[in-house]
């Protein structure tokens, strides 16, 4: 291959993320990734690995003893779950309200197992009801899997009643909790998960590329069971502890990313100092004031209100309003990122992110006046200046 010049050194542009993920890394987050790199075996180094899994027992509200993050991203976090807790043969009760739960559903087939599917529309969340008719059908089901936040609509699961329906069946709980962990309540013990999965991007304003997990020791002693090995090498539990496990014997399973996991301890690190309980509590508070001043503009939410996720805002486009044009604009003039609809909301909405570190005041104000003034300029039926004070006014300001 040829190059016409030799590139420079790449210099993205600064952007504001509020999307769906990756959502604005944390500066101090950044500065970590940028210390020197030590050997994945360096004591430094496993004393650090150890608090980065004690630090994620404290976001996931568990003390499971097999917490830690897998070496990619949230789909690898996804496909850990699957592979180590379910069997060829097996049969999965799988909860599909967006996109996230179609590729639950690839991720059974893929393992020989039988997916029993429960659908919702999207845009609402997994109806209880039809869970426990599955079940009720479904004996033989082993494993129950649900999205807890579904990015892709905005909708928020009741995992705690999810999580019990199964108990009550002899089922094993796979959840997805890439959208809310860090952004909204999430209690894996109190709640009785047996295995979850989450991003680095999303609300824990880390950089893409890690997957925080958890197992309970019910999942645990599945896994040790099993008939079939793992048919993922690299995800194999079993390998993967001896490399994560507790205790000095540390062995080399694959080289750990660095430089990444500098990111993700510092992320954690933040996290405590703020206590999760205020976190969730600060999405929630920017939400109201972003969900004020979208309505005030006439944009309409896609999720009914009790079933909303803070994070993540989806409002039907106005009528006669080009999609891509306002995003571009956005990009362009204001360095701002909001995500787009995906499936059968392609167009049709966007979705607005306030994960993690872009969950904050400037953020909500910013992308208020940054949508009004392209929406007005597009002729859209707004009173100038209603989405910044109705914003202003559900943050208690006047
Ligand atoms: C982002 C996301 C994923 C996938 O995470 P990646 O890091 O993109 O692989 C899975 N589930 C949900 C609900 C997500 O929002």
């Amino acid at each position: 291959m040829t190059l016409d010049k030799t590139p420079a050194s790449f210099q993205p542009p600064v952007r504001t993320l509020m999307g769906p993920g990756p959502s604005d890394v944390h500066p101090r987050v950044l500065q970590a990734m940028a210390r020197p790199t030590i050997g994945h075996l360096d004591p430094a180094f496993i004393d650090m690995m150890d608090e980065i899994k004690q630090m994620l027992q404290y976001a996931f509200r568990t003390d499971n003893a097999m917490t830690m993050p897998i070496s990619a991203p949230g789909s690898a976090g996804m496909e850990a779950t699957f592979v180590n807790l379910v069997q060829p043969g097996d049969t999965v009760i799988v909860c599909q309200n967006g996109v996230f739960g179609g590729r639950m559903k690839e991720n059974v087939l893929r393992c020989g197992a039988t997916p029993v599917m429960v659908e919702d529309p999207w845009g609402r969340a997994v109806d209880v009801d039809k869970v426990e008719q599955a079940l009720k059908a479904h004996p033989e089901a082993s494993v129950l899997a649900f999205v807890h936040a579904e990015t892709s609509t905005g909708a928020r699961s009741d995992a705690e009643a999810l999580c019990k329906l199964a108990q009550a069946h002899g089922c094993l709980t796979i959840v997805d909790a890439v959208t809310s962990l860090g952004g909204s309540e999430l209690e894996v013990d109190a709640w009785g998960i047996d295995a979850i999965y989450s991003g680095s991007q999303k609300c824990l304003s880390v950089a893409p590329g890690l997957s925080p997990v958890s197992f309970s020791e019910r999942a645990l002693e599945k896994v040790r069971n099993r008939k079939h090995p793992v048919q993922s090498w690299f995800l194999d539990l079993n390998l993967v502890m001896g490399y994560w496990g507790a205790g000095a014997k540390r062995a080399y399973h694959h080289t750990a990313p660095v430089n990444a996991l500098y990111g993700l301890h510092e992320g954690l690190v933040m996290l405590m100092e703020e206590g999760i309980e205020n976190a969730w509590a600060r999405h929630q508070r920017n939400h109201q004031a972003l969900k004020a001043g979208l309505e005030a503009m006439g944009l309409r939410f896609v999720v009914p209100e009790d079933e909303r996720l803070p994070q993540l805002n989806a409002v039907h486009i106005p009528e006669g309003v080009d999609d891509a044009a306002v995003r571009g604009r956005l990009l362009r003039e204001f360095n701002l990122e909001i995500g787009a609809g995906l499936g059968d909301l392609a167009g049709k909405v966007w979705r607005i992110g306030l994960m993690g570190y872009a969950s904050r005041r400037s953020n909500v104000l910013f992308c208020l006046s940054a949508l009004e003034s392209i929406l007005v300029e597009m002729q859209a039926p707004i009173e100038k200046g209603v989405a910044v004070s109705a914003a202003m006014a559900a943050l208690g300001e006047g």
